[in-house]
């Protein structure tokens, strides 16, 4: 498999993976909309954005609107080939992994306060855009973050009650036996809070609507056409490097997020960490075996171990179940990973002794130093002025990554964008950069002590 840290390429036209959402997207009502194909000539334009999942997508869709200004998308195998569309569609009102509590101890409430409603924008631009007419399934609202032991239903109270305090934010906190009652017996669950928003959808179909209406707005979208950054710079345009044409640009969006291949251009170089996602999804539960689980709800969940577990009853009553996948590409399709999803899962709900999974694929998401995204345009006055990138949201990125785009097409377009963190600096580099995959397979080993022992 593709591996950021390795490759130069993320590779050409290449299928999506065998998942479950590029197995059931083509329906009657729906199928992978119309390209422009591979780019096969020389072009100059104003703005090319580098990578088609949502936050390219956003992008070009954003700038054609709200500024006039028409982008060439260009992506190196289909649209939403990246995480785009095989995350686990899990619409949430958060990005990063940085915490409110971190956030108002390091920049004070004002800035927590903003950062919060960009996240609540973000979920509200999605549904604006899906109220378009996008048909991805989206399944109701409600989003339950379990306690996977005791002690930690008494941090979720903390957090739910901050949350209450600061934001007004509705959050309901469920016993062990009201979730059992209410959602679903999860056997490894000692309680959980629940918020009233976000939700499940189909994440591919979710981006092959943002995909038409782009193009409605007059965006090219470019598949199979993998971009790399040509050695001579000319001034004030930028020169790409795809198989059949060349690119003059007088700007450039990188949105390649985890999908960010080794050595694209030195402005996001060594700025992130590329770690795999895996997921399962099951074979049709039965109404015996839905009924032994009392897996009544289809809200989206997600734990609070440090290496987290997350499951959704998807709408042919499959279960979607997810956690940490390999560290390598080499490794990513190893059946060991999606197994042991499997057995964890058959730990939460021991009535599913026999269930078997169906689907098994996996994704790169992107870490960053400070657990937040970054949406940044190079120094002004620097020979990187024209350089513009958004990523860096931590494995929550289906709701931001679509006001990143809105807020990097405002960059773009020269517009002001407010000052927060998230808007102004650049993503921190790694210290000692080359050991990014050593420090992470520590991480990996303290989570599985943390998890169990502290
Ligand atoms: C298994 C998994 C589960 C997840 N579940 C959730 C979830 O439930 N909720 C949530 O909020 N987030 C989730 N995420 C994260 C979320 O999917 C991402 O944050 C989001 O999709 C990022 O979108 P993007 O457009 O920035 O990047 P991507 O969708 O990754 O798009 C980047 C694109 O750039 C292309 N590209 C790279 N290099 C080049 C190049 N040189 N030339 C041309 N094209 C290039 C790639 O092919 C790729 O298609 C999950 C991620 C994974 C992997």
């Amino acid at each position: 498999m593709y591996d950021p840290m390795v490759d130069s390429s993320p590779g050409c036209g290449i299928e999506y993976p065998s998942s479950y959402w590029a197995d059931i997207s083509t329906t009657n009502e729906t199928s992978k909309p119309e390209d422009d194909g591979q780019l096969d000539k020389d072009i100059d334009v104003e703005v090319a954005i580098i990578g088609a999942g949502y936050t390219g997508l956003s992008c070009a869709l954003h700038l054609a609107r709200e500024h006039n200004i028409k982008a060439h998308v260009f992506e190196a195998n289909q649209t939403a080939w990246g995480c785009s569309g095989r995350n686990a569609g899990f619409i949430l009102k958060s990005s990063g992994r940085k915490t409110y509590a971190a956030m108002q101890k390091q920049w004070g409430e004002e800035v927590m306060r903003g950062i919060y409603h960009e996240m609540c924008a973000g979920v509200e631009t999605v549904n604006g855009l899906i109220g378009e007419g996008i048909n991805c399934d989206q399944q109701p609202a409600g989003y339950i973050k379990v306690a996977h032991k005791p002690s930690m239903l008494k941090t979720l109270k903390a957090q739910a009650k901050l949350q209450q305090q600061m934001f007004g934010y509705d959050v309901q906190v469920l016993s062990r036996q009201e979730l059992h009652q209410d959602y679903m017996a999860d056997e490894n669950a000692y309680g959980a809070i629940r918020y009233q928003d976000g939700f499940g959808l189909n994440p591919l179909k979710l981006a092959w609507g943002y995909q038409q209406l782009a193009q409605a707005a007059g965006v090219k979208v470019h598949t199979s056409t993998p971009v790399s950054f040509a050695d001579t710079s000319i001034k004030n345009s930028r020169q790409l490097i795809t198989p059949q044409g060349k690119v003059t640009a007088k700007k450039v969006v990188i949105a390649t997020n985890g999908y960010t291949p080794k050595g694209l251009h030195p402005i996001v170089t060594n700025r992130s960490l590329p770690v795999l996602s895996q997921i399962i999804v099951t074979a049709p539960l039965s109404p015996a075996q839905l009924a032994a689980c009392n897996f009544i709800t289809s809200n989206v969940v997600m734990d609070t171990r440090a290496l987290k577990y997350y499951y959704r009853k998807l709408p042919d009553n499959r279960i979607l179940f997810g956690g940490r996948g390999a560290i390598t590409g080499k490794n990513a399709n190893d059946p060991a990973y999606a197994q042991r999803l499997m057995s964890v899962l058959k730990t939460s709900f021991p009535a599913l002794e026999n269930l078997t999974y169906d689907y098994a694929w996996s994704g790169w998401i992107c870490m960053a130093l400070d657990d937040l995204p970054h949406i940044y345009q190079g120094e002004k006055g620097s020979n990187e002025e024209n350089l513009f990138y958004a990523m860096g949201y931590c494995g929550s990125g289906v709701s931001f990554s679509v006001q990143a785009g809105k807020r990097l097409a405002e960059k773009v377009a020269g517009k002001a964008v407010s000052n927060l963190p998230l808007y102004t600096q650049p993503l921190p580099k790694f210290p000692f950069a080359p050991l990014r995959r050593v420090g992470q397979w520590g991480y990996f080993h303290y989570g599985k002590i943390k998890d169990k022992y502290l």
